[in-house]
């Protein structure tokens, strides 16, 4: 029997050739230099910032190439497989705020001519090709059991050689096709393998765009390609994929390394170019002890996008801590580039560490910078997007005073040096909530020295029958806070506090705290002039005399 009859008899419904596949997806009509990358998860439920750096990376790197970056969903290994997997993967790039210019954008849907890019659903194609494979004895069907691997597997352990289906071990390699017909048509259950060509006894070498010049020993394994289920391995639909998707760069994790070497042989075997790689390390975290560890999936529920999502974190913030990690240089020059868009900033892949470290109180102290130049506007737009979602009854309040609210949100906002409170849109109510009435019931005081209700109600009343006035301008009000304290025995002036403390009850820190206090119930809030101002005398009143 030839090789071709055999390939005829294991795909029969198989029509297309390869050529045709290759004239359906032509090379991608882009200018010289032009990247074409691609986002390749396996919809496995849990998508966490590991997975969005090297995303983002692959996101942003043809940005600058005028070339093309495209998700394709890897789901041939369906018992990893989870509900919605797709549906995460999806959100969490919104999250991140990654856009895509082909592939899948839901469960049922996707965009771009060189799909499906869902890989379930490239059956044919990846059939067409271990056709050709078979047909070129490239290929051939392994009718091997999981106890007969096992048995090799144990023989070879004993002998101490290396483990796998290679040479003498690679029982099926050996068949004649007329054995191989035989046992298809008694309807055993057959894998594919490669019937490899490589010697390990030979290197071979490969650049890494981030590791450098690399050196293997060439492939001589006959790894399976094709699962008896009919389902490709990762192997084969990289190949497959990966060509006809025309990827010219491959970014993936570090364990994908030791794979080259086979990829490679694939990549020759058919003639095609062969993409660039670009392996990631490993993302380790820095703990709040500063030790290093591996993400744990159970213990980092905060290192899940879906965690970023729910407390409101701005995918600015997101992406320019991501690029941190991914090149170091990226602090300086944004400092050199304030305005620039992220993406013209020169990534280069040399320059990606060896093990990126996700460094949390970094990423909150980015978040903290950007959030504080947006305008009030803006902020209490976003804020706006994530109460829709997270807060209905703060979403009423704050669309019931929508001026108000954005005057709150504008206290030491819209200035040269504006405050650094929030990190997150999440932690707004918890700064702003005493600003609304409809909040300020039941509350706990934090008073500090002065803590004595009756001298409390004192300065209160003193200062708002005597001394509060709306229309004063900043100095003025506090010029009269300085009075007050004349007035009451506490020194106006700290100096002279600091001096000679027990000729006075206390100083201006303290009679401003009371005042801080009772308005806002907290010891720290930010600028009490414009605080009071906001609120109104009405206002200040009825919460003084709440305290009793
Ligand atoms: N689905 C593979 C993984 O999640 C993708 C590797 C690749 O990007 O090629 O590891």
């Amino acid at each position: 029997m030839t090789n071709k009859e055999l390939a005829d008899l294991m795909y029969p419904h198989v029509t297309k050739t390869i050529e045709d596949y290759e004239k359906i997806f032509p090379k991608r009509n882009l200018k010289d230099g032009a990247m074409v990358s691609r986002y390749a998860p396996s919809p496995t439920g849990f998508v966490h910032m590991g997975n969005m750096l090297s995303c983002f990376i692959e996101n942003i790197v043809p940005k600058r190439t005028g070339g093309k970056f495209y998700l394709r969903i890897e789901d041939t290994d369906q018992k990893r497989e989870v509900a919605g997997g797709i549906n995460n993967i999806i959100s969490a790039m919104k999250t991140i705020g990654l856009s895509y210019d082909e592939g899948v954008i839901s469960e049922e849907e996707e965009l771009g001519s060189y799909g499906p890019y869902i890989q379930s659903k490239r059956r044919d194609i990846y059939h067409a090709f271990a056709k050709y494979m078979i047909e070129n004895d490239l290929a051939y069907p392994c009718f091997c059991e999981a106890e007969e691997i096992e048995e090799i597997r144990n023989i070879q352990k004993e002998n101490k050689e290396r483990i796998g289906y290679y040479g003498e071990y690679a029982k099926c390699r050996n068949l004649t096709n007329d054995e191989r017909a035989e046992k298809i048509k008694a309807g055993m259950p057959y894998t594919i393998r490669i019937k490899s060509r490589g010697d390990f006894n030979k290197r071979v070498k490969f650049h890494d765009e981030v590791k450098g010049d690399i050196e293997f020993p060439e492939n001589d394994q006959d790894m399976i390609l094709i699962k008896s289920d009919g389902m490709p391995l990762y192997h084969f639909a990289h190949l497959v994929d990966d060509h006809l998707m025309r990827t010219t760069h491959v970014l993936r994790g570090e364990d994908w390394l030791p794979s080259v070497p086979l990829h490679l042989e694939l990549f020759d075997m058919f003639g095609f170019e062969r993409p660039k790689y670009a392996h990631l390390g490993l993302i380790m975290i820095v703990d709040s002890n500063g030790t290093k560890r591996k993400i744990s999936k159970r213990k980092d529920k905060d290192f899940a996008v879906k965690h970023y999502h729910e407390i409101g974190m701005p995918s600015y913030a997101m992406q320019e801590y991501l690029m941190t990690i991914a090149n170091s240089n990226f602090e300086a020059w944004r400092e050199e580039n304030k305005d620039k868009p992220i993406e013209e900033f020169p990534f280069d892949f040399a320059k990606i560490g060896s093990s990126p470290l996700f460094d949390y109180s970094k990423l909150v102290n980015i978040s903290k910078n950007y959030i504080s130049t947006l305008s009030a506007k803006e902020v209490y737009d976003n804020l706006y997007t994530w109460c829709d979602e997270f807060d209905k009854d703060f979403l009423e309040l704050i669309t019931k005073y929508k001026d108000y609210t954005i005057d709150v949100l504008n206290i030491e906002r819209e200035q040269e040096k504006p405050r650094k409170d929030f990190s997150c849109y999440s932690e707004i109510k918890s700064y702003i909530w005493y600003m609304y009435d409809e909040l300020f019931s039941d509350v706990t005081y934090e008073w500090q020295n002065i803590n004595d209700i009756k001298e409390i109600n004192t300065i209160l009343k003193t200062y708002i029958d005597k001394y509060y006035d709306i229309n004063d301008d900043k100095d003025t009000w506090f010029s009269k806070i300085k009075l007050l304290c004349d007035e009451l025995g506490y020194a106006s002036n700290i100096k002279d506090y600091k001096k000679n403390p027990d000729a006075y009850k206390g100083s201006v820190v303290d009679v401003s705290m009371v005042i801080r206090v009772a308005v806002t119930t907290k010891k720290a809030t930010p600028d009490l002039y414009d605080i009071l101002k906001l609120l109104g005398t009405d206002r200040i009143k009825t919460r003084i005399d709440k305290i009793k």
